[in-house]
């Protein structure tokens, strides 16, 4: 590798909005032969957009709504700006949350006009409230349940559209040789099969219902190395550690996802991973 081909694809790709840190980034990137995309913010567009308020019975649907952002104040998921954007967008004024905190990437806790609220995944607020049901979710829909003062007060359903460029993106990199692409996800298996197959990932490609430390030991298992992971969250810092090649998607900046990763793309465009590999193929000559 020499030092002089280093420089050329750097700053080739620096021209393409892909700012690459390491030495060895470029070469791995050449000889890829697996990528994993997270879902959330990299896949999908991460600007969702609220669908219905499922509040449960004797609740009001804009009070749940409000008193979800109000506490989502405290979160930096791309599904709190969500909801935060629906209140606004409804004219609701937020609260001001006191004692926020993010728990364990499923969710955020805060108290609001003295009510302790929590936010995210069902499962999480099954253990304020074990009576939280789920809600009926369609194609790329995904739910946020909400308990106030320790009650379930219902889903705020949500979709976080395919970005328009993802299945070409998948396709292109199945041309370049890429054995496996993958996707992986904290959210729910059904919410991610059916935005995967949108991208041309089949089932058996998608791992669901992850936590971080399960990221990591997915990418580090994969049979076909070097292996690109492909994220945009503050979650997935550690992953794109892990993996032999990390790219942190997004002008977003999650700056610890950025800090982790071997590759920064700055503009938000998931076409960009193509240009990275092909930068690499030319920089190194590599012929598959
Ligand atoms: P992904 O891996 O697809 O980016 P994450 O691991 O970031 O997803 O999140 C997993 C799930 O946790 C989300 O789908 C959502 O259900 C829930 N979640 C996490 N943080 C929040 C939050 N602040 N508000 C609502 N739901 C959240
Ligand atoms: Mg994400």
């Amino acid at each position: 590798a020499a030092p002089v081909a280093f420089l050329g694809g750097t700053s080739r790709a620096a021209h393409l909005g892909i700012v690459v840190k390491g030495g060895g980034t470029l070469e791995a990137l050449a000889r890829a032969r697996s990528v994993a995309f997270d879902k959330t913010g990299t896949l999908s567009r991460g600007e969702p957009e609220l669908v219905r308020v499922d509040a449960a019975p004797g609740t009001d649907p804009d009070e749940l709504l409000r008193l979800a952002a109000s506490a989502e104040q405290h979160s930096s998921h791309v599904l709190a700006e969500g909801v935060i954007r629906a209140a606004r967008r409804r004219g609701l004024a937020l609260a001001e949350a006191v004692d926020g905190e993010e728990l364990a990437t499923h969710g955020v806790t805060a108290t609001v006009e003295g009510r302790q609220i929590v936010v995210g995944k069902l499962q999480l607020v099954r253990e304020t409230d074990p009576t939280a049901y789920p809600a009926e979710l369609g194609a790329g829909q995904t739910a946020v349940s909400v308990a106030v003062g320790g009650r379930f007060a219902g889903n705020l359903v949500l979709a976080d559209p395919l970005r328009p460029n993802a299945a070409a993106t998948v396709q292109v990199l199945r041309d370049l040789g890429i054995r496996d692409v993958v996707v992986l996800t904290g959210d729910n298996r059904t919410t991610a099969v059916s935005l995967a197959a949108d991208a041309g990932v089949e089932p058996s490609g998608v791992h669901a219902e992850l936590l971080p430390q399960d990221k990591v030991r997915i990418v580090t298992a994969m049979p076909h190395r070097p292996v690109v992971m492909v994220g945009d969250g503050i979650n997935d810092a550690p992953v794109l550690a892990a993996a032999d090649v990390g790219i942190a998607m997004g002008a977003r900046g999650a700056t610890a996802a950025s800090e982790a990763a071997d590759v920064v793309i700055t503009r938000d465009d998931i076409g960009k991973v193509v240009q990275a590999v092909e930068v690499g193929r030319h920089t190194y000559r590599v012929a598959l």
